[in-house]
């Protein structure tokens, strides 16, 4: 049975394909929403990283294939773990990572406790309902200013401590190699590989 990713991102389809490699010495043939001629807008209603993960693969689940999705952000813990699942939108509907950045720093002016992490979850669901997830995170110090111009998103404020340095400093193989989307996908390719000998 073919696996569709939930996603229209060929980057990460093309980082799935060779972290399963490489855990698995196997190759994944996988599809995007592209591939299959699915055009619609998923709305994730969801009200965790996990039910939004699943509200997305279950979008190619119910057309017959395995659905793979993820969903990431940032959980600032002097916040409640905000802005979490709201991460992409943080600063409202017109925002953009900027807006993003300058509202959660101004948020944690003279807050003294910067912990915070970046969470990546992985589903899996197959036609039949049956389905598998998996979370990674990596756990970091918000910077008090932006600090870098690589990556995207939160990465230039978020200080990755056994570097030193953030995430916005790092090249694009340093952040992958410790990233939560990487340690999410490294936990979940050896179940997924599991989970997909049940279907032909
Ligand atoms: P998505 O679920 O991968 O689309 O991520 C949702 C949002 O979380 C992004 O728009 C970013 O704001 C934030 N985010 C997720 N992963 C990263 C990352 O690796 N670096 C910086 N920001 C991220």
């Amino acid at each position: 049975m073919k696996v569709v990713l939930a996603s229209r991102n060929k980057n990460k389809i093309r980082e799935i394909k060779e972290i399963y490699r490489s855990v698995t010495g196997c190759e994944l043939d996988i599809l995007s929403l592209d591939d299959i001629g699915f055009s619609d807008e998923i709305e994730e209603n969801g009200s965790s990283f996990e039910e939004n993960a699943k509200i997305k693969a279950s979008v190619p689940a119910s057309l017959g294939y395995i659905g793979l999705a993820d969903d990431s952000g940032l959980s600032v813990d002097a916040l409640g773990g905000e802005p979490g699942i709201y991460s992409a939108r943080y600063a409202g509907e017109e925002c953009n990572d900027a807006k993003n950045n300058e509202k959660l720093l101004k948020k944690l002016e003279n807050v003294s406790d910067r912990s915070a992490r970046f969470v990546c979850v992985f589903s899996a669901v197959a036609p039949d309902g049956k389905e598998l997830s998996v979370r990674g995170e990596c756990p970091g110090i918000i910077a008090n200013s932006l600090l870098g111009s690589g990556g995207f998103g939160y990465d230039p404020m978020f200080i990755y401590p056994e570097l030193g340095k953030t995430f916005g400093e790092l090249t694009p193989d340093e952040k992958n190699r410790v990233s939560h989307r990487s340690r999410a996908l490294t936990a979940l390719i050896p179940k997924l590989s599991e989970f997909l000998k049940n279907y032909d």
